[in-house]
């Protein structure tokens, strides 16, 4: 991880940089002002999967991809006129050529005549401080806006949803017993089943958003997206099966798409379930789950449609807003979690109702391999 010319450094500044640099927790990396990487610590190593030596001296182009490069030189032309750029967030190519999101804070370094030596890189799974962030004065334009993504939603709501989680089984556990006593007045054991009804609708939620988020990085990698509904019809099936619901399938050839299966599997999982739930009790309910590639749009597309009840026109202005539902039992986050989701995947989903019933959302999208 250490070019040669380190070797010139005192024992003093050798185990400073070891203290500071090599084994810092943080990932970092050093570039040239060419972008040719020049020194690499051990975290960065270890999230970008290099080993040892092997990424010394590579050009940009091993760190990100292609169509980004120009982004990554304007990022670090940016750093060099301000000195710095905090949390931006950028994708970068890991050895294996899988895709890490992060927030990439770019340094400037400087020597005593202001002249440009090179850059340091912290690479931050999430952003470390993104609210703070937004009150530095370097901080890019529009930091606002590009930050608020799914890793940090993700982050967020599995923080949120694990701390309210044990109060409400608290909750619910004790107007559970509360209801059960015997010889309880009328207005109590109502109560009772109140506070449990609406505690239950709590914990549904909650359940949603840990289902949705995760603690770690949204990581993209090259998969098939007929792989990933197969994946999902699979954790399904047996309540498709009880429902006398019939799938059919339809997987074309297309290019793999760059995704993070954890959250797409959710995302597809959730789509199957609202068509299950939209046939629930009618006579030949059936879904339909079709991949391919559009040629027009030069988009993979994965659609699940299904020949229930459909949307009203009105309900489709709705769909995507936070706790939208129309369901005694529902969240309304599964469609506005999904739509988080493909968005940050660079992708869109489309919904269409067509007059004669039934309803079909697709997912598109663009980040081909
Ligand atoms: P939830 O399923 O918890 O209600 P969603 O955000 O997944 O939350 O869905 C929001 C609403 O969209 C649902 O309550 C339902 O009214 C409508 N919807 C979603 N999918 C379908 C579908 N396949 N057919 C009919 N309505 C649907």
């Amino acid at each position: 991880m250490m070019k040669k010319e380190e070797a010139g450094m005192t024992g003093l500044q050798r185990s400073l940089c070891d203290t500071i640099f090599i084994n810092a927790q943080e990932p970092m990396l050093v570039l040239g002002v060419d972008l040719q990487v020049l020194l690499v610590n051990n975290s960065a190593l270890k999230l970008l999967g290099w080993t040892d030596g092997a990424i010394n001296g590579k050009p940009a182009s091993a760190l990100v991809l292609e169509k980004d490069l120009k982004e990554f030189s304007d990022l670090a032309g940016l750093a060099a006129k301000n000195g710095v750029v905090r949390n931006y967030r950028f994708y970068m190519l890991t050895a294996a050529k899988s895709i890490v999101r992060l927030f990439l804070t770019a340094q400037a370094l400087k020597d005593e005549a202001g002249g440009i030596n090179g850059f340091c890189f912290y690479l931050s799974p999430v952003s470390p401080d993104e609210w703070s962030a937004l009150k530095d004065p370097h901080v890019f334009r529009n930091a606002a806006r590009k930050l608020g993504r799914l890793t940090s939603i993700g982050q967020l709501t599995s923080m949120f949803a694990h701390d309210i989680k044990n109060p409400l089984h608290v909750i619910l556990s004790t107007s559970e017993l509360l209801r059960a006593q015997e010889g309880q007045p009328e207005q109590v054991r109502a109560g009772a089943e109140l506070i449990e009804r609406n505690a239950r609708r709590a914990s549904k939620i909650v359940k949603t958003l840990l289902d949705f988020s995760r603690s770690g990085m949204c990581r993209l990698e090259p998969y098939p997206v007929a792989d990933a509904a197969e994946y999902s019809l699979g954790l399904i099936d047996s309540a498709l099966k009880a429902a006398k619901i019939n799938v059919e399938k339809d997987f074309a050839q297309a290019p793999k798409v760059f995704l993070d299966p954890h959250y797409m599997h959710s995302v597809i999982y959730n789509l199957l379930n609202n068509a299950a739930q939209a046939l629930d009790g009618r006579k030949n309910g059936a879904i339909k789950v079709s991949s391919g590639w559009l040629e027009a749009e030069q988009e993979v597309f994965l659609t699940i449609a299904d020949n229930g009840p459909g949307l009203e026109p009105a309900m489709l202005e709705n769909l995507f807003q936070p706790f939208f539902t129309t369901k005694e039992n529902g969240t309304g986050l599964g469609l506005y979690l999904a739509r988080q989701i493909i968005d940050e995947h660079g992708g869109r989903i489309l919904v269409s109702s067509p007059p004669g019933g039934g309803a079909s959302v697709s997912l598109r999208f663009k980040k081909t391999v």
